[in-house]
């Protein structure tokens, strides 16, 4: 006891530090960098790729096992169904909410108007939507190995629940290998922590490569979509999640807020909701509180089929181009944006820039020109860092909710002030 006062007596500032407060300060002082060494600030990029690297790395062995634990510690298949259609039904529904604000934004602040677009040749090309049939069959792996080797955590969420349903039904006979999984899922949590620790740096270096790729220039002109785009998303996460953590969960909306603020830096700043799973798995874990088999399940599904951020981006650039083109759309255009938008969202991997090729896809269901996204495209970088950002916490308030009404939802941890859980996360 002593010695632990003693050693934090002599511990800097900075490690004694909660984990959030550091990766808040890395953004900070990457901006800052960014500004003051302009496109220079590229040499500071590879801190980030590092930091993006080692938590690529965790993304396949931490879904697969963890997912199959999930699947083995709840024995009860009829509960996990349960589970699989309320994430769901939650996923598509507020999808569908953050596209009408998107579209709301954008015809209240008319981004689009006194710009004149010049139709030069977008170097995006459109991308075919897939029909709901290819959708399905594609979610089933013709090989397990080469849908881990490839990262395709649709896949993986299948074959894994397969895996431990299985596992389950082979009862005895089956236990070293679950235990197996058992023990290699936390050996994952633990490396997770540690490639956390670098992420305040990892989210300096890339924190100071945009702010110096994209000075004031190239920014100004296009303000408008940008400040609507983040309008929007705000709104979405701290009204609309906030609202549904507080109605729906009859939570304390505030811990919601509080605890997402490391997944979200990380979001904000790798703009990949795949890549900062493991950042949400522990946030979803240790500040809020939901059981591991929850999260595990639920967020790698988010994470790949729940875009909400980008739903409402595509709202806003849909608008925004129309009236750059001076393109009247009807109330049947708008229906159309809604859906394709909320179907495009399912089977979009959570990786960076995938929500301006979505958007090539809504441009032509709609049939608005193609020539808009290659304005959007010098700005898409800026736009994806806060979509990415509502793309996790929208997976997280959906975990919260159903953890919640399955009773996994552990209240102590989830309403605890996050000083707490400092000497942890320090
Ligand atoms: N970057 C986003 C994500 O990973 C997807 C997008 O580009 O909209 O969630």
């Amino acid at each position: 006891m002593q010695h632990a006062t003693i050693e934090q007596f002599r511990a800097g500032f900075w490690s004694r530090l909660a984990l959030w407060k550091k990766i808040l300060i890395g953004m900070a002082l990457g901006m800052l960098a960014g500004a003051l060494l302009g496109p220079d600030a590229e040499m500071l990029k590879p801190i980030g790729t590092l930091f993006i690297n080692a938590i690529k790395m965790l993304i396949v062995p931490l879904v697969f096992c963890s997912l199959v634990v999930g699947v083995t510690s709840m024995q009860d298949t009829r509960k996990l169904g349960r589970i699989g259609l309320k994430s769901l039904l939650l996923y598509m529904a507020t999808t569908a909410v953050a596209i009408s604000i998107g579209l709301g934004m954008g015809i209240l602040f008319s981004p689009g108007e006194g710009i004149n677009m010049v139709a030069t040749d977008s170097g995006v090309a459109a991308k075919e939507a897939p029909t709901l049939v290819e959708t399905l069959l594609n979610m089933v792996p013709k090989n397990p190995v080469d849908a881990l080797a490839t990262g395709n955590i649709l896949q993986i969420i299948v074959f894994a629940l397969g895996l431990g349903i299985a596992l389950n039904l082979s009862g005895e006979k089956a236990k070293p290998a679950v235990q197996l999984f058992e023990s290699l899922a936390e050996g994952m949590y633990k490396l997770t922590e540690l490639v956390m620790k670098l992420a305040p740096y990892g989210v300096f270096g890339l924190m100071a490569w945009v702010a110096g790729k994209y000075g004031m220039e190239i920014l100004l002109p296009l303000i408008k979509v940008i400040v609507v785009v983040y309008i929007g998303c705000i709104i979405h996460v701290v009204v609309f999640y906030s609202g549904l953590i507080s109605t729906l969960g009859r939570l304390n909306p505030v811990r919601y807020l509080k605890g997402l603020v490391n997944p979200a830096a990380v979001a904000f700043t790798t703009t990949s909701s795949s890549g900062t799973l493991p950042a949400t798995i522990k946030a979803a874990t240790e500040e809020m509180g939901v059981s591991k088999g929850i999260s595990s399940f639920v967020l790698p599904l988010g994470a790949t089929i729940n875009m909400d951020g980008t739903a409402l981006y595509q709202g806003v650039c849909a608008l925004f181009i129309a009236q750059a083109f001076g393109i009247d759309l009807t109330f049947s255009d708008y229906l159309l944006i809604i859906m394709t938008s909320t179907l495009a969202s399912i089977g979009t991997a959570g990786v960076p820039g995938a929500g301006l090729i979505m958007l090539s896809l809504v441009l032509t269901t709609v049939g608005l020109p193609m020539e808009g996204l290659a304005i959007i495209a010098g700005i898409d970088r800026i736009l994806d860092m806060a979509r990415t950002t509502v793309n996790v916490c929208g997976d997280l308030m959906v975990t919260v909710l159903v953890g919640k009404s399955e009773n996994e939802l552990d209240e102590t941890i989830y309403n605890r002030s996050s000083t707490a859980v400092q000497p942890e996360l320090a």
